[in-house]
């Protein structure tokens, strides 16, 4: 299969990823990482070269909702915009179907191994590979323009389509998320993230009348991007 059609397929994907309301759109080699999915059997995977990244911005104003803890208004947000993610994914796979290809789109937000709090892929290392940004202090994708205001998915396909190079970028001289995090779990370095810290507060936040899931939303709102 040509280069040409490896493009007009990327660029008939991300014209309807943009029409469906989606604000990132990136496509990754994840041939090296899938070891690193949680998906059984195997073969499910097989030939399944792609991670498409697709990625749906936040409400910067309902951000500011969040002060100490998450608000009402940004759970239903953040439930919101997991639901488009996920609608945006069923119209890709569909469509990648149509052509004669497999598609497999994975949840915006489900947990596979509680234990260990795995997702069956992981979105921001998959829309990492996939140029949309880069993996920050506060171990949440960050993306240049958007900071870590957005949300993410994937699907993984064996349709051809041309790749995009990783961000291989960083926070630079960016330290506003260490300040603000209640427990301390963002350190300067991402490979001393206390996640133990981070998940225990969220348990926390999610047991909140209103609330329900496992979010905060604090070093989120810090996040702004524009590097
Ligand atoms: S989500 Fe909340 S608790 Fe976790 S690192 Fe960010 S600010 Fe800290
Ligand atoms: S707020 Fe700054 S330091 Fe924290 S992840 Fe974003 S860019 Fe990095």
């Amino acid at each position: 299969m040509g280069k040409e059609t490896a493009l007009k397929n990327y660029e008939d994907l991300k014209a309807l990823a943009g029409r469906e309301g989606a604000t990132l759109f990136g496509v990754a080699d994840v041939t090296a990482v899938k070891d690193r999915f949680y998906i059984e059997p195997k073969s499910a995977v097989e030939g399944l070269d792609y991670g498409i990244s697709i990625g749906v911005r936040l409400s910067g104003r309902i951000l500011e909702t969040v002060v100490n803890e998450p608000t009402k208004l940004y759970a239903f947000h953040y439930k919101r915009i997991n639901s488009l993610l996920d609608e945006i994914a069923l119209k890709l796979g569909d469509f990648i179907q149509n052509s004669g290809y497999s598609a497999l789109p994975i949840p915006a937000s489900h947990v596979e191994d509680w234990q260990n709090q795995r997702g069956a892929v992981s979105h921001k290392m998959v829309g990492h590979l996939a140029g949309l940004g880069f993996i920050g202090r506060s171990a949440l994708l960050v993306n240049p323009k958007f900071g870590a205001q957005a949300r993410y998915t994937t699907i993984l396909t064996d349709i051809p389509l041309k790749t995009d190079a990783p961000d291989n970028s960083n926070c630079g001289e960016c330290c506003a998320c260490v300040a603000v995090c209640p427990v301390k779990a963002i350190k300067k370095d991402v490979k001393d993230f206390n996640l133990m810290a981070c998940r225990e507060l969220l348990k926390t936040f999610a047991n909140k009348p209103g609330i329900g899931h496992s979010i905060c939303g604090i070093c989120v709102k810090v996040c702004k991007g524009k590097f």
